[in-house]
């Protein structure tokens, strides 16, 4: 294990326990990772209500982000749930080059109960200023389409053309790969993720669909990625061994199974 393996987790705390830096640190648990923090926000959460969110002030942010990477230990970073407007400056201002540290961004919107995470005004303050920073961002096709500005489609089995346009416009904005999550689009009997990189194709990851539920997927897709590639893994690998991680851990929410564990 080398110096530099901790991942530094940029996110908010969720009350219940099922999504955001709770689950992130749960995840990493699991995967005997060591993370260092930075909380954003508070939010005050049941699995079908986010009741209230409490912003934490972007200079406290900032102040977390340095003193992470000041310990010396970050191999890479994951980003979730930022809020507001001033808090996706004060994160794409702290951030380091991502040449020297892997970045992933988990554009985070809404929670499944509905409750809004980051702010409307915020939206184009992450595309323009986080979107160009980071190593990865991870939307699934709500998000995507968000970010965008396309169209809201309640169509969840998007077709394979507009797939492709939409990861190569997400690219052009900056990014320098895009994951676009599977999970929500249609009920095939395989979830297929697809990884657009600069310079190479689109590249299928796909995993036999598990019926169940679970909150904080997004979450835990988003640290186990960022774990790997502090790991020394390349994207592609990185991004299959998460969707595994979500796979099993889908399967054992529905079956009452031991938590998996990362082999
Ligand atoms: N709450 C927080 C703090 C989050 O960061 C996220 C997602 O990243 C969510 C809720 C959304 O999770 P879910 O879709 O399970 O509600």
């Amino acid at each position: 294990v080398s110096a530099a393996s901790a991942v530094l987790v940029i996110a908010a705390a969720d009350s219940s326990g099922g999504a955001g830096l709770t689950r992130d640190a749960q995840t990493l648990g699991e995967l005997h990772v060591a993370l260092c923090c930075a909380v954003t926000a508070v939010t005050v959460q049941t699995d079908t209500e986010l009741r209230a969110t409490h912003q934490v002030p972007a200079q406290v942010v900032r102040a977390q982000i340095r003193a992470a990477l000041d310990s010396g230990q970050i191999g890479a970073i994951k980003i979730g749930m930022l809020g507001t407007a001033a808090t996706v400056r004060a994160v794409a201002e702290s951030l380091p080059p991502r040449e020297r540290l892997p970045i992933v961004l988990d554009p985070v919107l809404r929670a499944s109960s509905g409750g809004t995470l980051l702010e409307r005004d915020a939206v184009a303050l992450l595309r323009e200023l986080l979107l160009p920073r980071v190593s990865l961002v991870t939307p699934n096709i709500v998000e995507a389409a968000a970010l965008l500005g396309d169209e809201a489609t309640r169509d969840s089995m998007i077709g394979e053309a507009s797939l492709r346009s939409q990861l190569q416009r997400l690219l052009a904005l900056g990014a320098a790969a895009v994951l676009i999550k599977g999970g929500h689009r249609g009920e095939g009997e395989e979830v297929i993720d697809t990884l657009l990189a600069h310079g190479g194709p689109p590249v299928r990851i796909a995993v036999p669909r598990v019926c169940g539920t679970r909150r904080g997927t997004g979450c835990s897709l988003s640290s186990v990625i960022a774990a790997r590639l502090a790991a020394g893994d390349s994207l592609i690998d990185a991004c299959t061994v998460a969707q595994r991680y979500v796979a099993e851990a889908l399967r054992a929410e529905a079956t009452g199974a031991e938590r998996p564990s990362l082999r």
